[in-house]
């Protein structure tokens, strides 16, 4: 009987990327997405993707900003593997036919973001890195002969057997649930963005490989520590929020409140370039007393530089030249997630994790603006290669899932009042800031959102189990560090607790 093949689950660059490092090790695999290829944060990536290959700049350098930036908590070896690794990553890319931009003397061009201290993020397009990186990568995939890509299909359930996931759910957008069995299930679902008010995720971030993987027992690691954009265009009702990237703050646009005076540096000595979550703490401060603008009117050739920006802003009727343009920290990354080891296996036999899903430890507490592509690229590689090596075997043919042949209820659509609920509540009790009393609440909220959703709305349940152990696992650590910071335990305070 023919092995079944791997099913990877993600169309971002994490999947795309171990989809095409198994195939080109001669192994076959299904890739599975939501919408399109193309619907992920990936393909939003605007800053670009930090790697050590400027002159002065080193992978020792990059990795003592990285650790620096993670407060103490990156693990240095995944941080040494992200660093070393990135340079060769980025070299394939250039050879599948990735374009990155390049200076007058033809050497790529390096942009400088925050908390980096040399310059070292490479871009496409400008501030179309994402979106020019995943054009590549799909048409590889598309042309690859081993891939078979399934789109328009969701992964509703992992399904075990022995105590090894072995196999998976899929309900295709107005079809019937199948049961589809497969040697290794890599999880490369993106991120959480979706359980918030405000985010930059895409809608398709609502969480779902977390919940997956903590409904068949994998151990989910750091997830309290959530990494607020500062600078996210603050329009009431639209969702997501769209991103001023970073580098428009490298280039020299500054934050200024109400009365327009520049409050960056009255919180960190850097400024508009201290670590995310000290300026998104610093706009939510001048949000909440009148409002926070970034004012880039300074910057020369703006529209050049950041295309894609400047065509959103044109949408929302906003001139950079001109205007100031009101921002507010939205929900943008998290730096934990799925625990794996240094090739990507989670602690449940038969299930892997690569990407923003997975918790490899490259971050810690806090991420370094533009490392999330790059750990995506070097962990999903880490992850194809010892796959390909070695693929699980397993005895005896899967059961088929409970829920095959069943349909999509429909409930969720009926959820819609629970969910926006449940997205408030994350923004004001487990956002920018949390205390004891503020996570309590949330907890008991949650809880009665929980019971009032219908059982057959199961993406409802999901993100309210989610955000759940977002909840509890912030309520755990009784420290500020990071992206978690507690007002009831301030950074020096005496009564931080080992967690
Ligand atoms: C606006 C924006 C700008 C950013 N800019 C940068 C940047 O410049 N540099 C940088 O390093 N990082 C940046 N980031 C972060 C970075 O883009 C993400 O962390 C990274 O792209 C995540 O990649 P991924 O492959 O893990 O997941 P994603 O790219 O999010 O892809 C997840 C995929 O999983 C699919 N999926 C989810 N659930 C299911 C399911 N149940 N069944 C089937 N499919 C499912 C989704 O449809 C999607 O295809 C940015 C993020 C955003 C939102």
């Amino acid at each position: 009987m023919p092995t079944p093949r791997p099913i990877i689950v993600g169309t971002g660059i994490a999947g795309l990327w171990t989809a095409w490092r198994l195939a080109s090790e001669g192994v076959s695999a299904v890739l599975v997405t939501k919408e399109t290829l193309a619907d992920s944060a990936s393909a939003w990536a605007q800053g670009g993707i930090a790697v050590a290959l400027g002159p002065g700049d080193s992978p020792g350098q990059h990795a003592a900003d990285t650790i620096a930036a993670s407060d103490g908590l990156a693990d240095p070896e995944a941080v040494r593997i992200l660093t070393n690794e990135g340079p060769d990553r980025i070299y394939e890319l250039l050879a599948l036919g990735a374009v990155f931009d390049r200076g007058s003397d033809g050497k790529l061009g390096l942009a400088l973001e925050a908390a980096h201290t040399r310059p070292r993020i490479i871009h496409a397009g400008g501030d179309r890195t994402g979106a020019a990186l995943i054009s590549c990568l799909a048409q590889v995939i598309r042309e690859h002969p081993q891939i078979e890509l399934v789109e328009h299909t969701e992964v509703t359930e992992l399904v075990t057997q022995n105590g090894q996931v072995a196999g998976v759910t899929l309900l295709p957008q107005g079809g019937t649930r199948v049961t589809q069995e497969s040697s290794a299930i890599v999880l490369a679902t993106g991120g959480v963005g979706q359980l918030y008010a405000v985010t930059t995720n895409p809608r398709v971030a609502t969480a779902d490989g977390w919940a997956l993987a903590h409904r068949v027992g994998a151990q989910l690691r750091d997830i309290e520590f959530l990494q607020f954009h500062p600078t996210a265009l603050r329009i009431p009702g639209l969702n997501p929020a769209p991103l001023i990237s970073e580098a428009v703050r490298g280039a020299g646009a500054i934050l200024v409140d109400q009365s327009g005076r520049r409050f960056a540096l009255t919180f960190d000595s850097r400024g508009e370039l201290a670590p995310r979550d000290v300026v998104a703490r610093a706009v939510a401060s001048a949000d909440s007393s009148g409002g926070a603008w970034l004012d880039a009117r300074a910057i020369q050739d703006f529209s050049a530089r950041f295309p894609g920006i400047t065509a959103m802003l044109a949408r929302h009727g906003l001139d950079p030249r001109r205007s100031l343009l009101p921002v507010a920290p939205a929900l943008h990354y998290a730096m934990g997630g799925i625990q794996t080891d240094l090739e990507g296996r989670t602690t449940k036999p038969g299930l892997w994790a690569v990407g923003e899903v997975a918790r490899t430890g490259v971050h810690g507490a806090n991420r370094l603006a533009s490392n999330s592509l790059l750990e995506g690229l070097v962990f999903a590689d880490r992850a194809g290669r010892s796959l390909s090596r070695k693929l699980p075997t397993r005895q005896g043919a899967m059961k088929p899932s409970s829920t095959s042949g069943t349909p999509d209820s429909g409930a969720d659509e009926k959820c819609e009042a629970i969910r926006h609920e449940m997205r408030n509540l994350m923004t004001a009790h487990v956002g920018v800031q949390r205390s004891e009393v503020s996570l309590l609440l949330a907890e008991q909220e949650l809880d009665r959102l929980t019971r009032a959703t219908p059982r057959e709305a199961w993406r409802t349940h999901n993100q309210l189990l989610v955000a759940g152990l977002i909840t509890q696992a912030a309520r755990g650590r009784r420290e500020s560090r990071g992206g978690h910071r507690r007002t009831d335990y301030p950074p020096d305070s005496l009564k931080q607790e080992a967690v």
